[in-house]
């Protein structure tokens, strides 16, 4: 899969101008992605996928967006719903005293993942931002299922998922934020919103949702899991973009290496410079990603392993956006013209540290860590 996904980032590579410019969805990577077997990456093998590590994924992510951070980025939200899903084994399950129409539901969906199937994000909300226990997206058990209502933004790849997680919160019980599955069509509205400086790509429009869904669309089978599986794998809600901004600062380093070769400008010192000092950033990013993707893997939820996923985040998102202002400074003006790779990336990349958890955010918590505090519960703000 890392191999196929090697393969598929100088394609991606090549219409990422266009799709830039336009802020249209990437249809041809993804029916690249889908020809690839890459839906069922995080499927496990009994189900027909590939059985990936979150590790596994981190390396993946970080080649695909060496093509296109945007492509990676949607990419990543499927990842998150088929990774997180995957990661409720049986034991969790037994743990959580999950259903077992809810252990035949999240097999249904990882089944179909690996069929060719994707999945969406709505989460976010005006407003609220990603933080769970902000939302105002509103459900209802009615007969035989759910009624759903609200509005979601920044929903990437919006219009042309198969089936979209939504988060919403019981009308019954305010302290409930539940998880659905909802497959596209009848019931949700695309609204083209997005026209963003950067990661315009991704087409994250709003989403109006006001549809009814069967119990079995409910993920986990009980209500009220949001907030505990967001504390219990924070990787997936905190890291996993991490490893695309990191894709994406390395594409801007080669991209100036490039640059610099072909307008014959590596004599200068303070170019080298600069290029050096991105390389070596960017490296020691990569570095921190996979540790803590490595960690996530052997020892999750332990509290150094938490560490490192919040670094992670913290130190691409800052790197990214810090190497590609330097690496467009190196290359110099003309690399500022509409189309060139590095206007683009310089744009993709500034998205990193805004994207939730923020870099903010992530020194925050880091701090009140280090402090001896809880960062999950002692922030300034609500975390989720
Ligand atoms: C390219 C891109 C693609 C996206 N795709 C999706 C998607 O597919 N699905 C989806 O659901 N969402 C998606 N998002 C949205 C994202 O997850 C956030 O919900 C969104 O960026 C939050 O924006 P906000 O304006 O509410 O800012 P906030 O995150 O609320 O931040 C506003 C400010 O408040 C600060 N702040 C926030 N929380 C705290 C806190 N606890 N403590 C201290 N300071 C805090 C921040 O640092 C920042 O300075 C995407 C975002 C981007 C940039």
């Amino acid at each position: 899969m890392i191999a196929e996904a090697r393969r598929l980032a100088p394609r991606f590579a090549a219409r990422a101008a266009t799709y830039d410019r336009d802020g249209a969805f990437p249809v041809d990577d993804f029916a690249d992605l889908r020809a690839s077997g890459l839906f069922g990456l995080m499927v496990p093998a009994r189900l027909g996928g590939a059985g990936a590590s979150f590790a596994d994924y981190a390396a993946i992510a970080y080649e695909l967006a060496r093509g296109n951070g945007a492509t990676a980025l949607i990419f990543n939200m499927h990842a998150s719903v088929t990774g997180a899903l995957a990661g409720v084994t049986d034991e969790l399950a037994e743990a959580l005293g999950l259903p077992a129409e809810a252990l035949r539901a999240r097999d249904d969906a990882l089944r179909a993942a690996a069929e060719g199937r994707w999945y969406a994000v709505a989460m976010s909300e005006r407003g609220a931002g990603s933080r769970l226990s902000q939302l105002t997206t509103a459900y209802e058990a009615v007969d035989g299922g759910y009624r759903i209502q609200g509005a979601k933004t920044f929903c990437s790849g919006a219009g042309h998922a198969d089936a979209y997680l939504v988060a919403a919160r019981s009308a019954a019980d305010q302290s409930q934020v539940s998880q659905f599955l909802v497959p596209a069509g009848e019931g949700l509205r695309v609204e083209p919103t997005w026209d963003a400086l950067g990661m315009r790509a991704t087409g994250s429009h709003d989403l109006h949702v006001d549809v009814t869904v069967p119990a079995g669309a409910l993920l986990g089978g009980v209500e009220g899991l949001a907030l505990v599986v967001a504390q219990l794998a924070p990787h997936w809600m905190v890291a996993s973009y991490a490893a695309v901004y990191v894709g994406v600062a390395r594409a801007a380093v080669d991209a100036a290496v490039e640059h610099v070769n072909e307008r014959k400008l590596g004599h200068l010192p303070a170019i080298r410079a600069r290029i050096g000092r991105a390389d070596a950033a960017v490296a020691a990013a990569h570095l921190a990603v996979m540790e803590a993707a490595r960690r996530v893997d052997e020892r999750p939820g332990e509290a150094e392993t938490n560490r490192w996923v919040w670094r992670a985040k913290l130190l691409a998102g800052t790197t990214a956006a810090d190497v590609a202002a330097s690496m467009l400074e190196a290359a110099g003006t003309s690399a500022m013209r509409r189309g060139h790779p590095l206007e683009r990336l310089y744009r993709d990349a500034r998205a990193g540290s805004l994207q939730p958890a923020t870099s903010d955010v992530c020194a925050d918590w880091l701090g009140v860590d280090a402090l001896g505090g809880d960062g999950d519960s002692e922030g300034s703000a609500p975390r989720w």
